[in-house]
C-alpha cells in the first residue's frame, strides 16, 4: 500500500468522493489529506495529488518531486511548484475535452441559430422570423488545438461549421484550417464569425483579448470563453459589447469566481453567463488516468508528461 498525500481546498464531501474514487481505480494507492499525515510521513513524501492546493501546502512536504493535477488547468499553481523544483502533471481526461466539446457546440448552435435573439423578442411577444443561414457559411475561429481545442475544433466541423483553429506551433488537422502566430491569429478574428477561447492562462495569453485584439474581430461576431477569464480584458469586452463590435459573449469561466454579484456581465443583455460548468473534472474517469499516471511514475521513477514552468502551461 502505498500513500498519496492529498493537497486541496474541497469540501469534506468532494474529499471523500475522490478518495472514493481513488479507492476504486488503484486499491494499493491509499489518497490522504494532508491533516492526517503524520510528521514522518509528510517528510517522507515524494509524490503528492493536487486539487486547488495552497502554496502553504506544498512547503509542508519538503521532499516533494512530482504532483498530480486533479484539474487541465495549471496556471493556479504552476509557479508555485516551479519555484520547488517540482515537476507537476495536468489532468488529461478524454471525456473531459469530449463534455467541454459538448458546451461549445452547444454555445455555437446556439448563437447561430439566434436564441439570444428570440430570448429577448419573446420578452415583448414579438413574432419576427430572422433567416436560417447553413452552417458552412459561419466560420468559428477556435484559440488553442490542445487536448480540449482539437476535439472541439473537429467537433464544430462535425456540426456543419467553417472551422478555423490558432496555436503556437502549426497543426495540421483533418477539415480544420490550422493557423499560428501573429498573422495568423489577426486573419482568423477577421475572418470568423464566432471565437472560442481554449488556451491556457499564461504571461503570454493573460489578458489577450484586449481592446486591440476586439477590434480585429468581425463586426458583430461573437465570443465564447470557456479557458479562463484572466485571458479576457473584461472593461475592453463590455465596451466591444456596449458598441456592437461584439455581438454576444458566452462565459464560461472569470477573473474572480464566483463571478461578484455587482460585475456587469450578470445583467449585459449580450452575455451569456455560466458558473464554470463547461467541463468539470469527473472523479470516476479522472482518478484511473490520475492512478495509471502514479503508477507509471513510481515504476520508472519517470514523470509522466510534465507542464513546462517556463511556457506555464
Ligand atoms: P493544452 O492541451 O495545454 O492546449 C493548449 C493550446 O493552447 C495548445 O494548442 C497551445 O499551442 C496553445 N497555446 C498556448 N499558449 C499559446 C500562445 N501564447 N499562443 C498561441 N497558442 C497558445 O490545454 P487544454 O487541455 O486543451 O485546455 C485548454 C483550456 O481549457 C485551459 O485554459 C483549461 O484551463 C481550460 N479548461 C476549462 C474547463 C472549463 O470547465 N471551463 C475545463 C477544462 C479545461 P501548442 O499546441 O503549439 O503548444
Amino acid at each position: 500500500m502505498t500513500l498519496i498525500p492529498f493537497l486541496h481546498q474541497l469540501s469534506q464531501a468532494r474529499e471523500a468522493v475522490w478518495i472514493d474514487a481513488f479507492t476504486l481505480a488503484a486499491p494499493e494507492l491509499t489518497l490522504r489529506p494532508l491533516r492526517d499525515l503524520s510528521e514522518r510521513e509528510k517528510a517522507t513524501a515524494t509524490l503528492a495529488v493536487l486539487g486547488d492546493a495552497k502554496s502553504d501546502d506544498l512547503d509542508a512536504l519538503p521532499n516533494l518531486v512530482w504532483a498530480q493535477n486533479l484539474w487541465a488547468g495549471v496556471n493556479g499553481i504552476v509557479d508555485q511548484c516551479a519555484a520547488r523544483n517540482i515537476g507537476l502533471t495536468r489532468m488529461v481526461d478524454p471525456d473531459m475535452a469530449r463534455t467541454l466539446s459538448e458546451y461549445v457546440s452547444t454555445a455555437a448552435l446556439t448563437l447561430h441559430r439566434d436564441f439570444p435573439t428570440y430570448t429577448k423578442q419573446q420578452a415583448h411577444a414579438e413574432w419576427v422570423q430572422h433567416t436560417v443561414p447553413l452552417p458552412e457559411s459561419r466560420t468559428i475561429g477556435v484559440l488553442g488545438l490542445g487536448e480540449i481545442g482539437t476535439v472541439t475544433a473537429k467537433q464544430l466541423a462535425m456540426n456543419g461549421f467553417e472551422v478555423w483553429g490558432w496555436a503556437r506551433s502549426q497543426k495540421d488537422i483533418a477539415d480544420v484550417t490550422c493557423l499560428s502566430g501573429e498573422d495568423g491569429l489577426t486573419r482568423l478574428l477577421s475572418h470568423a464569425d464566432m471565437v472560442v477561447l481554449l488556451l491556457p492562462l499564461t504571461d503570454a495569453t493573460e489578458n489577450l483579448v484586449d481592446a486591440s485584439f476586439l477590434s480585429k474581430m468581425k463586426q458583430g461576431a461573437s465570443l465564447i470563453n470557456v479557458a479562463r477569464g484572466g485571458l479576457i480584458d473584461d472593461a475592453a469586452l463590455l465596451s466591444a459589447l456596449d458598441g456592437g463590435g461584439v455581438g454576444h459573449a458566452v462565459l464560461d469561466v472569470f477573473r474572480e469566481e464566483p463571478l461578484p454579484l455587482a460585475h456587469p456581465f450578470w445583467q449585459h443583455p449580450n452575455v451569456t453567463v455560466t458558473p464554470h460548468v463547461a467541463a468539470t473534472t469527473r472523479p470516476e474517469t479522472a482518478a484511473p488516468i490520475a492512478a495509471a499516471n502514479i503508477r507509471a511514475f513510481l515504476d520508472t521513477d519517470e514523470m509522466p508528461d510534465v507542464v513546462s514552468p517556463k511556457r506555464g502551461y
